[in-house]
């Protein structure tokens, strides 16, 4: 890659220093184990996966790439953290989940790979780069005609301030310090608006919602804070 990359290196090297306990489901990426099973609800409400081949955009640690995998899904897991990638590859042997990883941009897969792809999804990613457009272009890039892309990020809204930053990070500690920068949290009409440019249509959106009482997840209407959205590409 160039020095052009579209990629923010402290924020990898955050993301690295959790490699460890990133399967850990009480450990620092806790909430990406909760928040997991209504995703992969909220993806199955739009895209068959039985046989379809996937990439997971920013995997991480392969949370989501094993339950698409275990869906039935050919997956590949692409994130530009070494350290991730060898976690994601070491737990795929320990769980007998048949997920593929790479060490490699969005951007210079779809070069390599345009439309090979039925679907995609980038989750908790989009907030973490310098130009969150790019990231949307080559997703809709590596689908064909008529796949569906997945995206979630937090809305930059005084809400998800107060809930995701405020609170998450700092009174409930259900994150690290510093995990969020508010100043990158994307608004869904913006994201909207990267899709459409990148030849996307909005298909459905939903707020993760979390309640603090019984410490439970669920989806809703209410996109202020953490959103997921399905795009399908056009033609
Ligand atoms: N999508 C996973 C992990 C989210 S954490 C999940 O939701 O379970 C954010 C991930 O984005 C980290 O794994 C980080 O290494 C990755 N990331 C950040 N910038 C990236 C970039 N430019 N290209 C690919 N991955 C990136």
């Amino acid at each position: 890659m160039t020095d052009t990359e579209n990629v923010n290196r402290a924020e990898l090297q955050k993301f690295g220093s959790h490699a460890e306990q990133w399967w850990d489901p009480e450990g620092n990426l806790k909430t990406l184990h909760q928040i997991n099973p209504l995703r992969m609800d909220f993806i199955q409400r739009h895209a068959r996966l039985n046989g379809a081949r996937m990439v997971d955009i920013g995997c991480g640690g392969g949370i989501l790439t094993e339950a698409l995998a275990a869906a039935g899904a050919d997956a590949l897991g692409i994130d530009l953290s070494a350290d991730l990638i060898d976690i994601a590859e070491l737990h795929g042997l320990e769980s007998g989940v048949n997920a593929n990883y790479r060490v490699v941009s969005a951007e210079d897969l779809a070069a390599e790979q345009a439309g090979q792809y039925d679907h995609a999804v980038c989750m908790e990613m989009l907030e973490h780069v310098p130009d969150p457009a790019a990231i949307v272009q080559a997703a809709a890039a590596l689908v064909k005609p008529g796949g569906m892309v997945f995206f979630s990020t937090l809305n930059r809204g005084t809400k998800a301030y107060l809930l995701a930053i405020v609170a998450a990070e700092y009174l409930l500690k259900m994150l690290p310090k510093g995990t969020h920068d508010f100043n990158s949290f994307i608004k869904p009409a913006e994201l909207c608006r990267m899709a459409r440019n990148a030849g996307l249509s909005l298909e459905g959106m939903a707020g993760v919602h979390y309640n603090p009482l019984n410490k439970q997840f669920s989806l809703g209407p209410d996109v202020g804070v953490n959103y997921l959205a399905a795009f399908r590409r056009l033609t």
